[in-house]
């Protein structure tokens, strides 16, 4: 395969963004080379600059459920623009969409929509620290939950990947009332609630982490939380924006049957476009101005084009609930050949989401999470790639499957899979 445009694209690139991109972990740092400019896409193969095809595991990080550029989002989308593209008012749109987020997820009886996790979640920890009068969040390490200040610290995705777990810039204050626990650790929670008994807001978490690669809570892990929180008089938030709408349409929450006071979501409930939701019972939303105290507001939130790509994904997933079984099943079988073909790793599942980490001690949280070797990932990653497979480049990053995987697709990649296991 020859890279010859994206490299000449990234070296120009360099000049005017950091590391050459927008986000971090695009730049395949941690498995090296460049990356690959993407072009187009369309169902589950994405095309680059020099005219490669792959199939897609990234999906856009998890948004693309449907596979991309699926007709009836592309419909209302293009419908949508035609009628402005931002207004800074409210619209029917909002309210069909928030709607079918409450149908799908009860729990978020009153919501707010943003135009990002990150917003999604620093919002929720604003309101959920508004409603309790406490300051002190407890967070898990290897959990992400975007890039605001005071979640930076032992954060996954791209912060653990980078050179720094913690990011510079900012203050240590900022961060001070931000707890840590271990994934999967009731012990630590515990001791943390001991510690400080009034004044923690919330536990914010990943029902399934799924930036540190996949790490499935262990059994009764949530209920646990659930029971601690409520025991303590802090809320308990599910950062559901990969679960969201991927774990079925009622998300995590459904899935594992423990209700949250409070969710966000991203990726799904926006089809594909810039969109964040926070929300939870009535009482605690009615904190957030202009009913409540608790300040927060953006221009293009609860944008007309990302609403109608929301609205468009949202519907057609309640109407083709067979989708989330196709998903597993795919899973199932990229799964079978992975364990087949790379017995050394640990191959970690809840519903379609999956990884695989080069790691002969099963990951359970953090600390074995990062005994994955990373150079082992990097080769297999590039055999892939080379060979048409574009999977995450990043160890600590999870596949996403979509509606628009073919037979042919999951067959091809089983196949390169074991071609890999035979190279590295
Ligand atoms: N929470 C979780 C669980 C995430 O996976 C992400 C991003 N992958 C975020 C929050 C932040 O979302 P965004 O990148 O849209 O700001």
């Amino acid at each position: 395969m020859k890279f010859e445009e994206s490299n000449a694209l990234f070296e120009e690139s360099r000049n005017y963004f950091p590391g050459g991109v927008n986000s971090p972990v695009r730049a395949f740092g941690s498995v090296g080379g460049a990356p690959v400019f993407v072009k187009r896409a369309s169902g589950s193969h994405i095309f680059d600059e020099d005219g490669n095809e792959y199939i897609d595991y990234v999906n856009s990080w998890g948004p693309s459920i449907l596979g991309h550029g699926y007709g009836p989002v592309i419909e209302a989308v293009r419908e949508a623009c035609l009628d402005g593209l931002s207004f800074g008012a409210p619209t029917k749109k909002e309210l069909v969409l928030g709607g079918l987020i409450r149908e799908c997820i009860p729990s978020m009886e009153m919501m707010r929509m943003v135009s990002s996790g990150t917003e999604a979640v620093m919002s929720a920890i604003r309101a959920a620290r508004g409603f309790t009068g406490r300051d002190k969040i407890v967070k898990f390490k290897g959990c992400y939950h975007g890039h605001s200040d005071g979640l930076l610290v032992k954060a996954g995705s791209g912060a653990l990947t980078g050179s720094a777990p913690d990011s510079a810039g900012v203050p240590a204050s900022y961060t001070e009332h931000t707890l840590l626990a271990t994934y999967n650790g009731e012990e630590s929670v515990k001791t943390l609630f001991q510690q400080f008994p009034q004044s923690i807001a919330a536990v914010v978490v990943e029902p399934v982490a799924a930036n540190m690669g996949l790490v499935p809570p262990s059994q009764g892990f949530l209920e646990f939380l659930r029971e601690i929180t409520t025991r303590y008089g802090a809320l308990l938030i599910f950062d559901e924006v990969i679960t969201g709408f991927r774990m079925g349409i009622g998300g995590a929450q459904k899935y594992y049957g423990v209700i949250p006071d409070m969710t966000t979501l991203g990726k799904i409930a926006g089809g594909g476009m810039p969109m964040g939701v926070y929300g939870g019972r009535r009482e605690i939303m009615e904190t957030v101005s202009p009913v409540g105290k608790v300040y927060q507001a953006g221009t293009l939130s609860g944008n007309p084009i990302a609403t109608a790509a929301g609205i468009a994904t949202i519907k057609t997933l309640m109407e083709r609930p067979e989708i989330y079984k196709g998903l597993e099943e795919k899973a199932d079988r990229l799964i079978s050949a992975l364990k087949e073909a790379l017995p050394d790793t640990q191959i970690n599942q809840a519903g379609s989401l999956f990884s695989v980490f080069f790691s002969k001690t099963p990951v359970v949280d953090f600390e074995t999470a990062l005994t994955s070797d990373t150079k082992k990932y990097a080769a297999y990653f590039h055999y892939l790639l080379d060979h048409g497979i574009y999977t995450a480049p990043s160890q600590f990053e999870i596949l996403f499957l979509s509606a628009a995987h073919t037979d042919e697709d999951i067959e091809k990649t089983c196949r390169i899979i074991k071609e890999a296991a035979s190279h590295l």
